[in-house]
């Protein structure tokens, strides 16, 4: 994603109540933040938002927070919620690396990837958001029958996802190289900023659905 500073984007999201600061502080107590029992959903490298924001709209009965590294792009998403709030919806600024400090093991029922950064170079691997290395980490935080769904129409950093998910102890359970033409899989599929611009172009979108030991395939 090209990235512009923003100016004052860093204060817009320091004074927003939708943009919870102290994350680490709520590790093991999101349902208290959202005042329900609902379960917790997450999107990480959400981009402006539009993903995240659609889904907690259809879905009141499950909490979601998105997750981005940067003030700059997340400065959209933020500003969206100022005029058209969405109450089941809540973002953190950080990077995904640090997810082991702001959720408690087992926390999340669900994670999105979508569109994650390629990192094409091979000494960067460990970088890409469908790594081992990250596939590790989500595994702590996510519920033992939680899934993950990971959509992209980068064919070289799907064909790499679908080779670490079994490296890191993951099961796939649905997979398609083409989401749009695929009936079953695309059903209720929500568009992201990316896909809108990728499909455009004619390029097919990549999915899977993958989860660790007690989560079922449907
Ligand atoms: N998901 C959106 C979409 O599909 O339109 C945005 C895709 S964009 C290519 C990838 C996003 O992931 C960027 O906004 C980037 O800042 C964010 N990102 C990349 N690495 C991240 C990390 N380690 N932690 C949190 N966000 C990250």
């Amino acid at each position: 994603m090209r990235l512009r500073n923003i100016r004052g984007s860093e204060q817009v999201i320091e004074d927003s109540p939708y943009v919870i600061k102290s994350a680490t502080e709520q590790k093991g107590k999101w349902q208290q933040l959202f005042q329900n029992n609902n379960p917790i959903m997450i999107e990480i490298g959400m981009g402006k938002g539009n993903f995240i924001t659609t889904l907690a709209k259809e879905n009141p009965q499950n909490n979601y927070i998105g997750i981005e590294k940067y003030t700059s792009v997340l400065l959209r998403a933020v500003q969206k919620m100022e005029t058209d709030p969405v109450e089941n919806l809540r973002f953190i600024c950080i990077d995904a690396k640090l997810l082991g400090e702001v959720f408690a093991l087992h926390e999340v029922s669900k994670i999105y990837l979508n569109f994650s950064d390629p990192w094409p170079k091979d000494r960067h691997a460990r970088r890409r958001l469908p790594s081992k290395e990250f596939l590790k980490l989500y595994g702590e935080i996510l519920k033992t029958d939680g899934v993950l769904e990971f959509k992209t129409d980068n064919r070289g950093l799907f064909d790499f996802a679908v080779e670490e998910a079994p490296l890191a102890g993951w099961d796939i359970h649905k997979l398609t190289y083409d989401l749009h033409q695929d009936t079953e899989m695309n059903q209720g599929n929500i568009m992201t900023e990316y896909e809108e611009k990728f499909s455009a172009k004619g390029n097919p979108i990549c999915k899977y659905i993958i989860g660790q030991g007690n989560s079922k395939k449907e």
